[in-house]
Formats: structure tokens, sequence, C-alpha cells
């Protein structure tokens, strides 16, 4: 992973104290392994996959299996500690909550963030929205074909 796609150590910090609330709320046992997984996605902002954070966490863990990540990633995701963005044949994760667009390459699969200008509102909720309930996550996707693949062809 390059280091320029990590996350600064304050913002990883808070994720996991984030975490470890969570858990706790839902007398979950922090174990190393769900700790390391979470990391891996919370110190990225690259919305790795569910194999890249297999590969990721065996180098420390190698008892670590692919099914164990992935089960171990839908039940963070349940939990709200991180979204599932991109494809759905290419599922990827993202541990950054701050209210942020994606845009989602429909050739490449690559997830890019779109955050809020300064000045610019951060995402409006439609009118209606609040009357469903209390929105606790926001996930506006973004489909079409990156720069990198229309360059390409
Ligand atoms: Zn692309
Ligand atoms: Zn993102």
């Amino acid at each position: 992973m390059n280091s320029h796609l990590h996350e600064p150590k304050e913002e990883l910090d808070k994720r996991l104290a984030r975490f470890e609330d969570s858990c706790r709320q839902k007398g979950l046992r922090v174990t190393q392994q769900r700790r390391e997984i979470f990391r891996t996605v919370a110190q990225s902002s690259a919305h790795p996959s569910a194999e890249s954070v297999f590969v990721a966490v065996r180098k420390k863990m190698p008892n670590v299996s692919l099914d164990t990540v992935y089960r171990t990633l839908a039940s963070l995701e349940e939990m709200d500690l991180l979204m599932r963005v991109g494809l759905s044949s290419k599922a990827r994760f993202d541990g950054d909550l701050r209210p942020h667009c994606h845009f989602v390459c429909t050739r490449c699969g690559e997830v890019y963030d779109i955050f809020p200008q300064p000045g610019e509102a951060p995402l409006p909720l439609p009118g209606g929205a609040r009357e469903m309930g209390e929105v606790r996550q926001v996930n506006v996707q973004l489909r079409g074909i990156c720069k990198k693949c229309q360059a390409t062809k």
C-alpha cells in the first residue's frame, strides 16, 4: 500500500477508538484479528478489497483465513464502522465515515473519493430523509468511466 494513501495518525486513532467502543457496546471481544482487519481498512484511503485486506493481515497473522476476513468485514459493516463501496462484483471497503461521495469506475472498479470543496455544503439530505428515521450514514455513489480508463480506451 502506498504511504501517501495512509490516513493521518489522529484520524486513525479516532477510528480505532470508535471501533473499540462499538465492540464493547455490542459485547464483542476486541480480538487481535478483528482489530487488525479493521485497522487495515481504517488506515487506508485506497478503499481496499477483501482480498487485499487479507494479503495485508496475513503478513502479521499468518493463520487468518480469507473467509474470516469476509465475515469480519461484513460484521464491521453491520456495525456501521465501515462502508461497502464500489461494484458489487468487486466490493471495496471504506473506513472513512466523514461525508463524501464516491466515483466508481464501471470498467476497472476503482473507487475515488470526492470530498466537498471548502465552502461547499457537505452532501445535503433531501427534505423527506429525516422522516424515514435517523440517518446514520450517507452513501452517494457516482458511476462512470474514470480518466485512466478513458485515456486507454
Ligand atoms: Zn477505470
Ligand atoms: Zn471513500
